[in-house]
């Protein structure tokens, strides 16, 4: 039989009508969300996520405002630019899309982003706050790896993730907030040894490798979910996760599928953090 697939369009969806809802409300309230995105250089990969971030801001009623430097721009000019979207109203949400030129010390950047508008969680002290269970704007790919645990209605407590991966952006916090959901956690990387022999003990497996396919039937329990987060693109120039679908499917209980999976759900919860900065803006 088949592994059940979890949609990540289909529950991004659910979410994002819930979202524009909320944009509707502070909308009467005479106040419109509004996401700045920091776009430094030419980066085409960079530039089509930064374009598909502000026709989903768009596309819910929020206002996006692309910021577009030039490749040569120094890491005091950027800090400027921050600062200028730090003091301003009409911006709730500031992304700084990544990577960064070389010139650029990236950490120095996240930092000088005001707390209040970080909404991609990079920033230490939403780090920090993450770390301490405090309310803060979350990671938005891990986030959205647990919302569609939740809406399939996987309960994670007591359950045995294995974390594929440890970078900043979604390994290392994915096993935090999974951590803090009662599962019990087990962080793998590229020095781990023997692999598999860990993966196997996975009730869920959270591929966050950056190989395609890597993840293969050798790496599965019988009736793992198996969440995929990787992008890649195969020898035949085609998208494909981490995972080996076809080599996984019919072992795992459910798996998300590349595309569809974990992308669309990244882009939602930038969407969910940026109407929450917009509604404690209203509020205060
Ligand atoms: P990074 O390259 O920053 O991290 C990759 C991690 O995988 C590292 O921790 C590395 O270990 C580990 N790793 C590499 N090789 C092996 C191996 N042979 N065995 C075990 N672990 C290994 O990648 P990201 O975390 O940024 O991204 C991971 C994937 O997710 C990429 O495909 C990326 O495109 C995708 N992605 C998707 C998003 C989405 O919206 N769906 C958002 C962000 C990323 P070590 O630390 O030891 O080097």
């Amino acid at each position: 039989m088949s592994s059940a697939i979890i949609n990540g369009k289909e529950i991004g969806q659910q979410i994002r009508e819930s979202i524009a809802q909320r944009v509707e409300t502070l909308k009467q309230n005479g106040l419109t969300p509004g996401l700045a995105v920091v776009l430094v250089g030419d980066n085409p990969a960079s530039k089509t996520y930064v374009a598909n971030k502000q026709k989903s801001c768009e596309a819910i009623g929020m206002f996006s405002e692309l910021v577009k430097l030039d490749a040569a721009t120094t890491q005091e000019e950027l800090v400027a630019e921050i600062e200028k979207l730090n003091g301003r109203d009409d911006i709730h949400g500031i992304l700084v899309q990544l990577p960064l030129p070389k010139q650029i010390d990236e950490d120095a950047i996240i930092a000088a982003i005001d707390p209040a508008k970080d909404v991609d969680g990079f920033s230490p002290v939403s780090v920090g706050k993450m770390m301490l269970g405090q309310e803060t704007y979350l990671p938005c790919t891990p986030f959205g790896v647990m919302k569609l645990l939740e809406y399939t209605g996987i309960d994670v407590a007591g359950k045995h993730a294995v974390i594929v991966g440890r970078s900043h952006i979604v390994g290392k916090p994915m096993g935090q907030l999974l951590l803090q959901k009662d599962a019990t956690v087990t962080y793998t990387h590229s020095k781990t040894n023997d692999l598999p022999s860990y993966t196997k003990q996975a009730d869920i497996i959270i591929a966050a490798v950056g190989r395609p396919n890597f993840i293969t039937a050798e790496h599965v329990k019988e009736g793992a979910v198996v969440i995929d987060v990787g992008i890649n693109r195969d020898e035949n120039n085609k998208l494909v996760g981490d995972v080996d679908f076809a080599s996984v499917d019919g072992i795992a209980s459910h798996i998300t599928p590349v595309p569809g999976g974990v992308g669309p759900m990244t882009i939602t919860m930038l969407l969910y953090n940026t109407v929450q900065a917009a509604e404690i803006a209203s509020a205060q």
